[in-house]
């Protein structure tokens, strides 16, 4: 592909000059309107940034990014969380943002205004998160990369937490990307290759508040960073092959702190009888397009709950929500909710699971 054929050896040469002193290089980044896309570009600060409130406020076309007519154009970016920037390395930075519109209020993708709001009430409570993104690693024609190309790799079963080039494909991808999330500060807690081929999966977590949403999607966007330099795509479709492959999801692993407590299994199972009465709530808010894009995953096959149904159960991988065993063994600890998409916003999925169990909302 055009962008990972360019000569990374000429490229090198430039990227080792020198950068005068206090000049920073600051990577703006922002979800656009399809509420799944990562948007970014660059301006240079001549100070170092300790706190997203010293960046200064930008904006951008916003009807480039479906988020604006051009008649009315503008929309301002809001640093929200600063990262290092793992591409550029040494001062320079990368800077999430929340989107804002003409009129000051929170664009219609921006989920991580109300989500810190709820986040901020709840904050006694100490929710944690953990989420495990899954993809997909396509070629650039589309097809999930290193299947052949004119049929079908041998049936699910050696791939998860495969070893060996029969096995997975892709591993340098998930390597550099584990190794530029830690040097960017991002919270990733391990990986695996999963059930599909081509298929895998990073954890990021415990993550507490708003912190889980910021950092779920800056280790996204350099996913997909480090994707490009590869030539290889990667996608977050909850279901990228139809037939007898499994799907892709963002399981959402969640404790407050008394379900973190002596007896907290009582309160894992409050939370879970509250989750029970507004299923619907949820599954709309655990994909971009309120359910819609789960519905092709989410068939009661492949270790997934039907979107229909909730269910809950200890070590139950065929249920909505499970108690993993060793929570249930120890009386306290924390559930998983299998049913977010893996093309969710962190931000929306995090905020109703708060908004369910703890502020009773
Ligand atoms: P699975 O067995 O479902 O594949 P993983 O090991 O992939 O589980 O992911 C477990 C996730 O749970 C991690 O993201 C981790 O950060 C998170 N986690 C662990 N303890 C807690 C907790 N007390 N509260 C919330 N999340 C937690
Ligand atoms: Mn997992
Ligand atoms: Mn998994
Ligand atoms: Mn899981």
């Amino acid at each position: 592909m055009a962008s990972s054929a360019t000569n990374k050896t000429v490229l090198s040469k430039y990227l080792e000059l020198d950068q005068p002193n206090g000049k920073v290089m600051a990577e703006y980044l922002w979800i656009d309107g399809s509420g799944e896309g990562i948007r970014s570009k660059c301006r240079t600060l001549d100070f170092i940034p300790k706190h997203p409130k010293e960046c200064p406020i930008w904006n951008f076309d916003g009807s480039s990014t479906a988020q604006a007519e051009g008649s009315n154009s503008d929309m301002y970016l809001h640093p929200c969380a600063i990262f290092n920037d793992p591409f550029r390395q040494g001062n320079n930075r990368l800077v999430l943002c929340e989107v804002y519109k003409y009129n000051k209020k929170p664009a219609e993708t921006n989920k991580r205004n109300s989500c810190n709001a709820v986040m901020e009430k709840a904050k006694d409570e100490k929710p944690w998160f953990g989420i495990e993104q899954e993809y997909t690693i396509l070629d650039g024609d589309g097809h999930p990369f290193g299947w052949p190309k004119n049929g079908f790799p041998g049936p699910q079963g050696p791939y998860y937490c495969g070893v060996g080039a029969n096995r997975v494909y892709g591993r340098d991808i998930v390597e550099a990307h584990y190794k530029a999330c830690l040097f960017a500060g991002v919270d990733i807690c391990g990986c695996n290759a999963e059930v599909m081929p081509a298929q895998w999966e990073f954890q990021v977590g415990p993550s507490e508040g708003i912190n889980m949403g910021d950092h779920l999607w800056v280790a996204r966007y350099i996913l997909h960073r480090v994707a490009e330099d590869f030539g290889v795509i990667v996608t977050l479709d909850p279901k990228p092959m139809q037939g007898d492959w499994n799907g892709a999801g963002a399981h959402t692993n969640y404790s407050t702190k008394s379900m973190r407590e002596p007896n907290g299994l009582a309160v894992i199972e409050e939370a879970i009888e509250k989750l029970s009465h507004q299923h619907v709530r949820h599954i709309k808010a655990y994909d971009p397009n309120e359910g819609k894009d789960n519905e092709r995953r989410l068939t009661g096959l492949h270790e997934t709950s039907s979107i229909h149904d909730f269910s809950a159960g200890v070590a139950n991988r065929g249920a909505s929500i499970r108690i993993p065993r060793q929570v249930a063994e120890d009386g306290y600890g924390y559930l998983e909710d299998r049913r977010p998409s893996s093309n969710c916003d962190p931000y929306a999925v995090t905020e109703v699971i708060v908004r369910t169990t703890v502020l009773n909302e």
